[in-house]
């Protein structure tokens, strides 16, 4: 794509995908390879995922370069409300004044007053989140548009995104199917694809994370039957089932690998020590023309920290619940 010196393809960081979608480079904490938000120029323009706080001005020169005025826009769908994805839907609605904001139920309300969301980052990221992240402006009330189980995003000439609840990475995440071209977008549902690589690497994130809503949300995405699997980390895939069936091998070994490092010892830092031998030795390394940076980053984003706190997070949920139902159970014995 870099390499090429055609004046009227894309302006860089915008990969044209087909039927009138494009996917652009979010430049997440000013890297490129991190984030990849998509644009549907379709007769009712939509844009899935926002990116950070920076992205804004991003997405809306990559907009305005496609063509659309910025009143065109008329609708901006987020997969989740973490700051990744959804951390720029305050400034995006300020740059698109026409469109609506289309995001789950469970995450509509952080939307609207994003204090609480930002002081758990805050807790989370300490003083890495201004740099990563920047802060998430809230975005008016009225211009919110929950969806429950499943839902609709009028594009536009009979063609329709249909919202599928999908959680397991969060609880305010779904999953968006495009009716002209049957691709699923899938947020972080399935981890993240590594184009360069070619690895799909879990993303377990605490305090959400639960295995069986994962794979249930993978039997959902596989009986849909997706023509492509557009990721927001990052980009457009193909081999639909293929890397439907990876997503799944990889999350089993990761919980795996946590359940049995956790259950021997309890302790964290072993529990991350025995995924980097097990489990993320197994991946490639990134190419040289990685931008650098951009790994380290995607490291920090879902790498072993995050994602084992994430697994040792949901196997103590786990091990409480069960201690309660026996409590119950000997109570009424
Ligand atoms: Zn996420």
């Amino acid at each position: 794509m870099h390499d090429d010196v055609d004046a009227s393809g894309p302006p860089e960081g915008i990969v044209p995908l087909g039927d009138d979608i494009f996917a652009i480079d979010t430049m997440l904490a000013g890297y490129p390879g991190i984030v990849s938000s998509y644009l549907i120029r379709s007769e009712r323009p939509c844009i899935v995922e926002v990116g950070t706080a920076g992205s804004a001005r991003v997405l809306h020169e990559a907009v305005t370069g496609l063509g659309l005025a910025p009143e065109d826009l008329a609708t901006i769908v987020v997969t989740h409300i973490h700051l990744d994805h959804a951390g720029g839907t305050g400034d995006m609605a300020s740059l698109f004044p026409n469109a609506e904001i289309v995001v789950h139920e469970r995450g509509a309300r952080h939307l609207a007053d994003p204090s609480r969301l930002m002081r758990s980052a805050a807790m989370v990221w300490g003083d890495r989140l201004d740099t990563l992240f920047g802060m998430m402006r809230p975005t008016e009330a009225a211009r919110i548009r929950a969806v429950g189980e499943t839902g609709e995003i009028d594009l536009g000439g009979g063609r329709r995104l249909v919202t599928h609840y999908a959680p397991g990475h969060a609880k305010h995440h779904m999953g968006l199917v495009d009716t002209l071209t049957g691709d699923l977008y899938v947020g972080d549902a399935l981890g993240m694809y590594k184009p360069l690589t070619g690895d799909v690497v879990p993303a377990t994130p605490p305090p959400d994370f639960d295995m069986e809503a994962c794979l249930a949300t993978l039997r959902l995405f596989g009986d849909i039957g997706a023509q492509r699997l557009m990721f927001s980390h990052f980009g457009a895939v193909g081999t639909v089932e293929e890397t439907i069936d990876q997503a799944e091998a990889e999350l089993r070994l990761w919980v795996e690998t946590v359940r049995e490092a956790h259950g021997s010892t309890g302790d964290l830092d072993h529990a991350i020590a025995m995924v980097r031998d097990k489990v993320v030795a197994r991946y490639r390394p990134l190419p040289p023309e990685a931008s650098s940076g951009t790994g380290e980053i995607l490291d920090t984003l879902s790498g072993p920290e995050a994602n084992v706190s994430g697994i040792v997070h949901w196997l103590d949920r786990l091990a409480q619940e069960k201690a309660e139902r026996e409590a119950r159970e000997e109570r009424l014995s």
